[in-house]
């Protein structure tokens, strides 16, 4: 199943890249929700981690999770801080079902999530 960042993989759709390598995209969210708010998605598209049920591949979350570290520093939220968000099926709040973590950052986040 395709879906909207299969477009943006395929540069078939715009997308404001902040940092790609060779497993790894990752790109502001067109409704951020926060003055830092980046999506970063496995490029391939592997039919079992749609989304974090499936997501038993923990290789490509170790490497998701370094690219928030790389990412965190080249948007200055390192020290401050910042969030990572799975939203996971239905309850979760997912809209698009490729694997994809959200950075969110540059305010203070609020407790409990909506
Ligand atoms: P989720 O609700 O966790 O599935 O998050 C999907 C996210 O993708 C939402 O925050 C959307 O704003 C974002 N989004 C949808 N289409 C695009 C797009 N073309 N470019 C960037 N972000 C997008």
């Amino acid at each position: 199943m395709s879906t909207i960042f299969s477009k943006i993989i395929n540069r078939e759709i715009p997308a404001e890249i902040v940092y790609e390598n060779e497993d790894i995209l990752a790109f502001r969210d067109i409704r951020p929700q926060a003055p830092v708010h980046i999506l970063i998605i496995p490029k391939i598209m592997i039919a079992k981690i749609t989304d974090l049920n499936g997501a038993e591949h923990g290789e490509i979350l170790a490497k998701m999770f370094d690219a928030v570290n790389i990412i965190a520093k080249n948007e200055g939220i390192a020290e401050s801080g910042f969030r990572t968000v799975f939203n996971c099926g239905s309850d979760g709040g997912q809209e698009v079902f490729h694997l994809h973590l959200h950075l969110l950052g540059g305010r203070k986040m609020n407790w409990p999530p909506g």
